[in-house]
């Protein structure tokens, strides 16, 4: 990959050839991929991007970590809308407010992007076989972009995982072990079983390639606010990979001069497991936390990517928020009754924290600010009607209707 320079330690800072299968340093720290931007420059400029037909993650290769001969495996991935939203923009008393819906990615979570690349590297490196461990969005993607490329998976997920990604993980054909356990023992034995069957490693703890694809996101950000970046970009957070990825693709995109600045990012994570922010807000090092909260896939007691999660956050002058699981339930009707937007717990609670903070008066009122919603709320259905109840039924005449109407139950 002559545009990488190589994959470089975020704690001691030892750089390794990007092999496709590298995982972490030898000291224990993850490793972040290292470009060569001057080489990159003049091959992805605006009037180039603007060109180009492909409208998936991959038309931004140059600064992907794959070979120049590699064809891209998986499903469809990237590209999803950026919408304006006035109704709430007002509501919120900011400058403006976008949403970028990446529950819209073809397995319905913005991890379509980290798996996308895990299949397209494990095919690189002649892998039949990929393990991973997940909370419930990155087994599922997986599973999909893997069904598609034809490679053979062995999944892990915790008890408590939703119905939804439970069917899609069969649907796909995985190999599916549920554990009973936290999400940390479920980690633990992914590890054990990928150490001892040899699979390719898709575990965003380990593997330096996902956040790249992760970094995606926030690349399509830049190009479809027109080369510019806003002034915040609010992002929920577990494990950290993808905040560490949305900071990674602003990052480039400065370094290419395509936007002049880094957002502020907003991480938001849930009060009930907060072990990445609260180490933002004390300035120590973060400490394992239980897993109280029902937004499944942010609900990471051990983070595996909190050294590059607690540098982004703090790089880009950013703000640490937690919200309660009712202040989700909120922000999820909000989205959806003033945007027509349905995300799952934890993609909505970067709006729950947004919202908190605009009612603290922290957000400046002319501020352009992003929302990434990172999973689509069809993956979670029994939580959502919990938060909206059940609908009011009538007999099939229209008088058992008017009934209904004239004691407003519709
Ligand atoms: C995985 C996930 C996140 C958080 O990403 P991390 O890399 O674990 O920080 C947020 N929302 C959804 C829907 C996810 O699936
Ligand atoms: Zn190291």
């Amino acid at each position: 990959m002559k545009h990488i320079i190589g994959c470089r330690c975020v704690r001691c800072g030892s750089i390794y050839p990007a092999a496709p299968d590298i995982t972490i340093c030898s000291c224990g720290g993850i490793l972040d991929v290292l470009y060569d931007y001057d080489a990159v420059k003049s091959k992805l400029t605006k009037d180039i991007l603007c060109a180009r037909t492909d409208h998936t993650m991959w038309r931004y290769r140059e600064i992907l970590p794959i070979e120049e001969d590699t064809t891209p495996r998986g499903l469809r991935v990237g590209s999803s809308p950026l919408y304006d939203a006035p109704r709430l923009t007002d509501q919120l008393g900011i400058g403006r407010l976008y949403l970028k819906d990446d529950g819209l990615n073809p397995t319905g979570s913005l991890k379509d992007r980290a798996s996308a690349m895990a299949v397209t590297k494990a095919a690189e490196a002649g892998y039949r076989t990929i393990g991973c461990s997940s909370t419930g969005n990155a087994a599922s993607s997986l599973a999909g972009n893997a069904a598609a490329a034809g490679i053979a998976t062995y999944i892990f997920v915790p008890a408590r995982a939703p119905k939804g990604k439970i069917a899609q993980l069969m649907m796909f054909g995985a190999h599916l072990t549920v554990v009973d356990g936290s999400y940390e023992e479920t980690y633990a034995l992914s590890k054990a079983a990928i150490e001892k069957y040899g699979w390719y490693n898709r575990n965003a703890a380990v593997n330096p390639y996902l956040s790249e694809g992760k970094k995606t996101v926030a690349l399509e950000i830049v190009e479809q606010l027109g080369f510019k970046a806003p002034d915040y970009v609010a992002v929920s957070v577990g494990d950290g990979c993808t905040v560490a990825g949305v900071y990674k693709g602003f990052y480039d995109m400065v370094q290419l001069s395509l936007c002049d600045r880094i957002p502020r990012i907003i991480s938001v994570q849930a009060a009930g497991c907060c072990p990445i922010n609260t180490a933002v807000m004390t300035g120590d090092g973060w400490i394992q936390q239980e897993e109280n909260t029902y937004a499944d896939s942010i609900a990471v007691g051990v983070p595996r990517n909190a050294d590059k999660a607690i540098s982004a956050i703090r790089d880009s002058g950013g703000i640490a928020v937690n919200v309660t699981d009712d202040e989700i339930r909120a922000a999820q009707r909000t989205l959806g009754k003033t945007v027509g937007v349905f995300g799952e717990p934890a993609g909505v609670a970067a709006t729950a924290g947004l919202i908190k903070l605009c009612e603290q008066g922290v957000i400046e009122r002319d501020a352009t600010v992003v929302s990434i919603v990172t999973g689509n709320g069809l993956k979670d259905i029994d939580s959502a009607i919990l938060s909206v109840g059940e609908p009011p039924h009538s007999q099939s005449d229209l008088a058992a209707f008017e009934r209904l109407i004239n004691d407003n139950k519709v």
